[in-house]
């Protein structure tokens, strides 16, 4: 069983948990339907996911070429300043042995 609101009085109405069709509240006599627009999303969902789909998948390619892409920018980073470390000590060396021996 299930136990549902009735869009008439928000009285508690319960339905079979295989319910679907017309019926009539016992709190207020009013007629709501109810299991109809169940079967409604069961049909749209394919046609939904289907136009979904690509895009989703399109958007994991980007991430990963980004991801790709900031990798590789950040090993050309550590490589340029491991090349570049023997120089820039050197110009260090160079400038305290100029301070220090005036
Ligand atoms: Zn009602």
């Amino acid at each position: 069983m299930v136990d549902i609101l009735c869009p008439h009085c928000e009285e508690e109405v319960e339905l079979d948990d295989d319910a679907s069709g017309t019926y009539s509240c016992p709190h207020c006599d009013g007629e709501f339907e109810w299991g109809v627009e169940e079967i409604k999303m069961i049909h749209y969902e394919p046609n939904k996911s289907k136009s979904e789909k690509p895009w989703f998948i399109i958007a994991i390619f980007v991430q990963i070429f980004f991801y790709i892409q900031a990798f590789i920018a950040t090993m050309a980073a550590v490589s340029v300043l491991i090349v570049a470390l023997p120089v820039i000590l050197f110009l260090v060396v160079i400038v305290f042995i100029g301070i220090f021996s005036v």
